[in-house]
């Protein structure tokens, strides 16, 4: 019984859903409902060209998307305790596993990948977010802990890309646990002098926000993102009012100042490139003249006048030359930062983690709002 439970039901169940899912010629936006030809979308990077809709990738195709030539390694991932509170909502935590397994055919919410961006060692962590919704738990956690030590083995820079509901709720304690484990990881990669970099994509809510999401030296975030703690629901009906348009969304999050640059999916490559280009080898000259401090000084200083021009190109924010001037100079202020401590940078977003949510109460609510809705 229980292998016919356990193993050919799942199989038999994959085997079905694949032929609900074909290849079809035409994908239809989930936002302006127009018919896309599949060849033009994917070519476009999975963004709608009708209404510009950035659709959620899978992590393979943002790596392919991301890495120099589209080549990259994934690293193996150490396997974790699974169900350990054998936990059973309407179905047993393991068989919700089991079917997320099948369905993606990942072991979890998770991948991990090295590879070059434009020639700069990087490794990249990418959730997944049909795998149930992209949560949290302990083999996510344990992925972020691998893949922050993997950069600084590899003295490469350290890219998250999260799309998250939050905490996965079936692992209780444990997955809440992950956000001070991914933090103390992350906290790691900056200590060795590496860079941190956050892409949020749509959506990041939840414990992921309120950890090692909201920690990246450079917040980079994809258009039209939805970005928050608790979500919009649970908020408004805590607080009776009517929140304000686009709350929670990328641009909002700039305008407030939540997030350093906002960007479209095809400028993404060119922006990490430049930012990672500029984090990891902006202090490479200095020991060389550690002479006169005013000289170095004066060199650092070109050093960010060659990439300024790059930064034009932070157009990539959506309301023009105003924010993409105001991306430069936020990457510009923090970079000598980036080398010594960033107090102010990690107070800023300490403020926003404790701040914006509301406290640690609302870790709950969040729960209840990213989680379930996924089930
Ligand atoms: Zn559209």
């Amino acid at each position: 019984m229980n292998w016919l439970t356990n193993f050919v039901r799942p199989r038999f169940r994959a085997l079905v859903a694949k032929q609900d899912v074909p290849d079809s010629l035409w994908d239809k936006c989930p936002i302006c409902e127009a018919m896309i030809f599949h060849r033009d979308l994917e070519e476009a990077h999975f963004v709608c060209q009708h209404c510009g809709h950035h659709m959620r990738l899978p992590p393979k195709t943002r790596f392919q998307h991301l890495f120099d030539g589209g080549q990259y390694e994934t690293i193996e991932l150490p396997k974790a305790v699974v169900d350990p509170l054998k936990f059973r909502d309407s179905k047993r935590y393991v068989d919700r596993l089991k079917e997320a397994q099948s369905k993606t055919g990942r072991s979890d919410a998770i991948i991990v990948a090295h590879g070059t961006i434009k020639g700069n060692k990087t490794v990249i962590a990418a959730f997944d977010f049909s795998f149930m919704g992209g949560s949290m738990g302990v083999a996510v956690g344990e992925g972020l802990v691998s893949a922050a030590k993997l950069a600084v083995d590899q003295r490469a820079a350290f890219v998250a890309i999260p799309a998250s509901g939050g905490a996965r709720m079936q692992e209780g304690m444990l997955s809440l646990m992950q956000m001070p484990r991914t933090t103390i990881a992350v906290q790691q990669v900056k200590e060795a002098g590496l860079p941190y970099i956050v892409v949020l994509t749509d959506p990041t809510t939840g414990g992921v926000t309120a950890s090692f999401a909201m920690l990246g030296d450079v917040q980079i975030a994809e258009r039209g993102a939805q970005i928050g703690f608790a979500g919009a629901r649970v908020i408004e009906e805590t607080i009776r009012e009517t929140l304000p348009e686009g709350f929670q969304r990328a641009e909002y999050l700039l305008e407030h100042g939540m997030v350093d640059i906002v960007c479209h999916r095809k400028e993404l490559p060119g922006t990490l490139g430049r930012i990672i280009d500029l984090l990891l080898n902006a202090h490479a000259p200095k020991p060389a003249e550690p002479a006169a401090e005013s000289k170095a000084e004066n060199s650092s200083t070109n050093g960010s006048a060659d990439t300024t021009p790059a930064d034009d190109s932070m157009t990539a924010s959506p309301n023009g030359t105003d924010n993409a001037d105001a991306g430069s100079e936020k990457i510009n202020n923090r970079k000598p930062v980036t080398g010594a401590k960033r107090p102010d940078a990690e107070t800023g977003k300490a403020k926003f983690v404790g701040g914006g949510s509301g406290g640690g109460k609302s870790i709950g609510k969040a729960l209840d709002d990213g989680q379930p809705k996924k089930a």
